[in-house]
C-alpha cells in the first residue's frame, strides 16, 4: 500500500513517526502551516516556521524515505490577531518556492470579520501564484462554515477543482461534493471522523476527489490512521485499485496542480546533512 499523507504536522512529531510511517507505506506527505499552539507574537517568528517547513523538515523527511511538501499561510486562528497579520505581506515570496505546492490552511476558525479577510486575501494569493488552496473548516457549527467558505470561495473566482476544503464529516460532505471542491477527511484517534466512518462515506459517495489525511499535529492524533482507513476499505471489500486511488492518486492529482510535485526517486532515503546538521547523535 503507497500512502500519501495529504495533511500532516510533521514539525510536531518524532523520528520514531516518521520510522512508523515509513514501514507502514507512507512515502509523502504535505505539512501545511498551523499554528504553533500558542500564539505567534510576530511576523518574524512565521518566517523562521516557513523556511523550517521548507528547508530542515523536507531533509529531516528524506532520510526516511518520506517525500515531503509544505502549504504556507496565515492560518484562521491567528488571522485574528494583529500581531500577526503583516505575514500576509511576507507570503508571496514563500509562494514562489519549489516545494510550496497550495496556500494553506486558510479558511474560518470563528467566522469573525478578520478571518473573512485574510480567507479572501490569500484565496486571491492562490489566484495570483497558480496554486491549489487547502480550506480548513472549523469544528464547530460546521455546516454555516462550510457555506461560508463556499461562498468565499465563489467570489474569488479560483476554480473549484483546486481548492480541498478540509476536516468534512458527514454533515458536511453532501454540500463540500456539490460544489466541485475536493473533500478532505481528518481521522483521529477517538474523536470527530473515524476509518469505520471514513469507509462508510466512501460507501456513499465514491472515491472521487476524496482525501483522507491524519493530521497528525502536537495534540492526540496518529499519523498511521491512513494506513488504518485503507485496511479498513480493504476489510469493506474495496479493491486495492479503490485504496491506491485514495490513498496515493487523488492526492498527487490534488496537490500536482501546483506543477512542483516532485515525486521522483521515491525509493531512495536521502543522506548528507543540511546546513550541516544531521538528524543522528553521537557524533556522526
Ligand atoms: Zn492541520
Amino acid at each position: 500500500m503507497r500512502i500519501f499523507d495529504p495533511h500532516i504536522h510533521m514539525t510536531s512529531r518524532t523520528t520514531d513517526d516518521y520510522e512508523r510511517m515509513a514501514a507502514a507505506g507512507v512515502r509523502a506527505v504535505v505539512e501545511p502551516a498551523f499554528w504553533l499552539g500558542q500564539p505567534r507574537t510576530s511576523a518574524a517568528s512565521f518566517a523562521d516556521y516557513f523556511d523550517s517547513l521548507i528547508g530542515w523538515e523536507p531533509f529531516r523527511a528524506g532520510q526516511f524515505g518520506v517525500r515531503h511538501h509544505a502549504t504556507v499561510a496565515l492560518n484562521p486562528k491567528e488571522a485574528n490577531d494583529p500581531r500577526c497579520r503583516p505575514v500576509l505581506d511576507l507570503l508571496p515570496r514563500y509562494l514562489e518556492k519549489d516545494a510550496v505546492v497550495a496556500v494553506g490552511e486558510i479558511g474560518y476558525d470563528d467566522m469573525t470579520p478578520a478571518e473573512d479577510e485574510a480567507f479572501a486575501i490569500q484565496l486571491a494569493l492562490a489566484v495570483d501564484h497558480d496554486l491549489p488552496a487547502l480550506v480548513h473548516t472549523p469544528h464547530r457549527d460546521k455546516a454555516r462554515g462550510v457555506e461560508r467558505s463556499l461562498a468565499v470561495v465563489a467570489e474569488s473566482g479560483i476554480a473549484p477543482g483546486r481548492v480541498a476544503l478540509d476536516h468534512l464529516n458527514e454533515v458536511t460532505v453532501k454540500l463540500a461534493r456539490d460544489s466541485g471542491c475536493w473533500l478532505g477527511f481528518s481521522i483521529y484517534p477517538d474523536t470527530k471522523m473515524s476509518p469505520p466512518r471514513m469507509v462508510e462515506l466512501l460507501r456513499t459517495y465514491g472515491t472521487e476527489r476524496m482525501l483522507v489525511n491524519s493530521a497528525a499535529d502536537w495534540g492526540r492524533s496518529d499519523p498511521l490512521l491512513t494506513r488504518a482507513t485503507g485496511e479498513a476499505m480493504l476489510a469493506a471489500g474495496f479493491t486495492d485499485d479503490d485504496v491506491d486511488r485514495v490513498l496515493w492518486r487523488n492526492p498527487v492529482e490534488f496537490y500536482g496542480q501546483s506543477g512542483r510535485l516532485d515525486l521522483t526517486d521515491l525509493d531512495t532515503p536521502t543522506a548528507g546533512t543540511f546546513e550541516g546538521n544531521s538528524i543522528l547523535r553521537g557524533g556522526d
